[in-house]
């Protein structure tokens, strides 16, 4: 397993060229430069509040008994600075977000003041402490985002308060899917006895999609190496080929006796179960991962190694998955020597941490165990885990976890 994923990402080429997309089109898109702040934010001090601006000194002996009576000289909305200057014994209105008036030195909230008759009357003694210093949240020049930075909603909006309307890519890695077998048949099509409809090309092109690539459905082919081989030869450029099906012992595995006869072959099967027998070459100048035709073997191998794979050919610096300690709630079987991966709902409980059931059968042609799993549970070669053993597993989804990282 480590050297699988050691030789995925060494072969996976970092992509060159970038592109600018608007801010409404960045999500889930990976940074191709550092990003330098255009302006301070606050670009003025501000204030936190609706209130007033004043100057300290003339509420420090403010209280509701004896309150502080100060004139109002004007108004400084969001937007609209005060052209003025607070002198002794005045007051501002001023509203959140709007700049401090020269003279000002401190804001008093509207709830801790009375206003009658353009005098205004401070119950307590003002501060600084709902003021928004010029440059609290970032200085002008300041490099807030980094080179294979994801953009998360969160760092849109600081791109954004940055002044940048584009942001400069990496352009989303062509990942070609392929599925292949006599029996597999298109959604929508009637399904003849013995046929199974195609779920791989959309469960493993929607996983490239949430890694950052960009899916190109080729569709599916027969088991004969001539359909494979044209099929291939009309895909056109692309970062990266996904197939599945066709990689194992049998006589009708052909994309494995393809590979071998037309490629350079980089490993072919990991002690792993389920997803054994992968095979990853190079055919040409494209990569080639042939996945395992069985569902969840297809899914949980493209998930261990080709979103790796996909990670550094974005140059994404976050880990592309992580490892979190959980405790089983039931039996998860072993594989002998292999490494198991089995699938599991997640709860949290605050005393015990995660606690992971087993989502049931876990036949690798049960792709029920992918819709309706949160994770993978490691099984270490040579046991089984019962219930109640500390285990670690991999969840699907850790953005939201907030937990360390494995790689
Ligand atoms: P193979 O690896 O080609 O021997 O296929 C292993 C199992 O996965 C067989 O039961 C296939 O019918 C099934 N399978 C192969 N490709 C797909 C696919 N695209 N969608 C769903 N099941 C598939
Ligand atoms: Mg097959």
């Amino acid at each position: 397993m480590e050297e699988a994923l050691k030789e995925v990402q060494n072969r996976a080429r970092p992509i060159a060229e970038t592109e600018r997309v608007p801010l409404t089109r960045a999500l889930g898109r990976v940074l191709a430069e550092d990003l330098a702040a255009l302006c301070d934010h606050p670009d003025v001090d501000n204030t936190a509040v609706d209130g007033y601006a004043v100057r300290a000194e003339d509420t420090r002996d403010a209280s509701s008994e004896s309150p502080a009576r100060l004139r109002r000289i004007g108004e400084s909305p969001a937007g609209r600075p005060f052209p003025g200057r607070v002198g002794p014994g005045e007051a501002v209105a001023i509203y959140t977000g709007a700049p401090l008036p020269e003279g000002a030195d401190a804001v008093i909230a509207v709830e801790d003041t009375r206003e009658e008759e353009g005098w205004v009357y401070v119950l307590k003694p003002a501060s600084a402490k709902d003021i928004r210093p010029k440059g609290d949240d970032f200085k002008k020049g300041e490099v807030l985002l980094k080179k294979g930075d994801l953009l998360t909603p969160g760092r849109i909006g600081l791109a954004a308060a940055m002044g940048h309307a584009e942001l400069p890519v990496v352009r989303r890695p062509r990942v070609g899917i392929l599925s292949t077998g006599d029996e597999v048949i298109e959604p929508g099509e009637p399904l003849p006895e013995g046929g199974v409809y195609n779920s791989n090309s959309y469960a493993v092109g929607a996983l490239v999609e949430e890694a950052g690539g960009e899916p190109v459905y080729l569709g599916r082919v027969d088991d004969t190496l001539e359909a494979l081989k044209k099929k291939l030869a009309a895909a056109g450029k692309l970062d990266l080929i996904l197939t599945s099906g066709g990689v194992s012992m049998g006589e009708y595995d052909l994309v494995r006796k393809l590979l071998e006869e037309e490629g350079e072959i980089f490993f072919w099967k990991i002690k792993q179960r389920p997803g054994g027998p992968p095979i990853f070459a190079r055919l040409g100048e494209t990569l080639v991962f042939g996945l395992p035709g069985n569902p969840v073997s297809a899914m949980v191998v493209f998930f261990l190694y080709g979103r790796p794979m996909l990670f550094k050919m974005l140059g994404r610096t976050d880990a592309p998955y992580r490892r979190i300690k959980v405790t089983t709630a039931d039996f998860f079987k072993g594989a002998g020597e292999k490494v198991a991966f089995r699938r599991a709902v997640l709860d949290y409980d605050p005393e015990a941490g995660f606690i992971a059931r087993s989502v049931g059968n876990q036949s690798s042609g049960v792709i029920r165990s992918m819709a309706f799993g949160d994770a993978l549970v490691i099984v270490p070669a040579g046991r089984h885990l019962e219930a109640g053993e500390p285990a670690f597993a991999i969840p699907f989804r850790p953005e939201n976890l907030g937990l360390p990282g494995l790689h």
